[in-house]
């Protein structure tokens, strides 16, 4: 396994493994692995015979007063542990390499209107236009012919996915599904910022998008209702805070006041544990 640190190494090394007729996948990550990751990169590997993953937390895309600096970083282990699944290439810039000339003196940026009004965009202004650049970015790097992500970022994946269009990048993209702890919590890296105590309440996420779902699959059609079942559940940790609890159409990501049957709808909740920001969601497709 390789670690590339450079933009031109990297792109060189993609070249040339294209020019040999390999099919070449990315799985692009901010580090500080889980499982959640490493079925991103067995996914990778079943699309193609070529796999990176690249880790760089990205800058731009954490909000003044988000985590950026506290993000848990830890190469080292995370080198390791992607060197034991077979992966071919880490590719693991600086930030100067990245942005030769900052961060804030980036002027050209990719950003997907509209589809980030609602859900974490609302909450979170510039983030996605972040992660879309980023994103970018490394296609233009790695080169990939497939993209690995995880539907766990569901608005996210919906967002690039719609760039790729857009943009007609000639990439596929593919979405894995969210993987979690026994007891239904989403892995995630920022899981490690919880004390026992939220950790253990931390449940009621993955449990408020149940109630939504069992909601749906009983029938009911008003989102208000479907919302109201949501916070019920997630009133039961005292320790959470909630900052959105939303059905959206799948596609347009606005939101709707009655779902339809054959409809795709995403639910999706973000929540609070002190600091420590947590999102979980789910697409349905109504009965
Ligand atoms: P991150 O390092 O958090 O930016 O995540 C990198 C990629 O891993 C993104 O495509 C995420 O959606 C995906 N990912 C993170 N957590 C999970 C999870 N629990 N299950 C599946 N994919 C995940």
């Amino acid at each position: 396994m390789e670690v590339i640190q450079t933009v031109a190494a990297m792109q060189a090394h993609a070249e040339a493994r294209r020019r040999e007729g390999r099919r070449l996948a990315l799985v692009p990550t901010m580090g500080a692995l889980h499982e959640g990751h490493l079925t991103l990169v067995s996914a990778a590997r079943c699309h193609a015979d070529h796999v990176t993953v690249s880790i760089f937390v990205n800058p731009t895309q954490f909000g003044p007063g988000e985590d950026y600096a506290r993000y848990p970083r830890q190469l080292a282990r995370d080198v390791a542990a992607l060197e034991a699944l077979g992966v071919d290439v880490v590719f693991a810039p600086s930030v100067a390499e990245m942005y030769p000339e900052g961060p804030e003196a980036n002027l050209t940026w990719v950003y997907v209107e509209r589809l980030d009004a609602h859900l974490c965009g609302r909450y979170r202004p510039g983030h996605f236009r972040g992660v879309t650049t980023v994103v970018a970015k490394l296609f233009n790097i790695c080169k990939p012919h497939v993209a690995v992500f995880g539907l766990k970022d569901a608005q996210q994946f919906q967002i690039i996915r719609r760039m790729v269009r857009d943009l007609h990048y000639d990439i596929e993209l593919i979405g894995v599904p969210t993987v979690r702890a026994a007891d239904g919590l989403a892995l995630s890296s920022r899981n490690a910022y919880l004390t026992p105590e939220e950790r253990t309440q931390a449940v009621v996420l993955s449990q408020a998008i149940e109630a939504a779902q069992q909601a749906i699959r009983q029938g009911e059609q008003r989102v208000e209702a479907i919302v109201e079942a949501m916070r019920q559940t997630l009133a039961r940790a005292p320790l959470a805070r909630v900052q959105y609890a939303e059905v959206v159409d799948a596609e347009t990501l606005q939101p709707v006041d009655r779902i339809m049957p054959g409809q795709q709808v995403l639910i999706g909740v973000a929540v609070f544990f002190g600091q420590t920001r947590l999102i979980d969601s789910a697409f349905v497709e109504v009965p």
